[in-house]
C-alpha cells in the first residue's frame, strides 16, 4: 500500500516536472521570438510624423517641425 501511494506521489511528481519544462521550453521560445522580432514601433513609420515643408520626421506628439519649426498638420487619432 505504502510503495504504490510512493509510486504514484513519484509519478505524479514526473508529471509536474514535465509541465514545468514544457512551460519554461515554452516560455524561452516565446521570449526569444520577441528579441529577434523587429520592433514595430522602432521600425515603422508609425508614430512619427512628416514635416510637410521639409519631410523631416518628427514625433507624433511634436505640433512643431524640429528642422524648420512650422506648424505641423495634426495626425488622425489612432486606435491603439
Ligand atoms: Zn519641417
Amino acid at each position: 500500500m505504502d510503495e504504490q501511494l510512493l509510486l504514484v506521489a513519484l509519478l505524479g511528481a514526473c508529471g509536474v516536472a514535465c509541465v514545468a519544462l514544457l512551460v519554461r521550453i515554452r516560455r524561452e521560445r516565446g521570449e526569444h521570438e520577441d528579441e529577434t522580432r523587429e520592433s514595430p514601433i522602432a521600425m515603422s513609420s508609425e508614430g512619427v510624423k512628416l514635416c510637410p515643408h521639409c519631410a523631416t520626421e518628427n514625433l507624433w506628439t511634436d505640433t512643431r517641425c524640429v528642422r524648420c519649426g512650422r506648424h505641423l498638420p495634426d495626425a488622425p487619432p489612432r486606435a491603439w
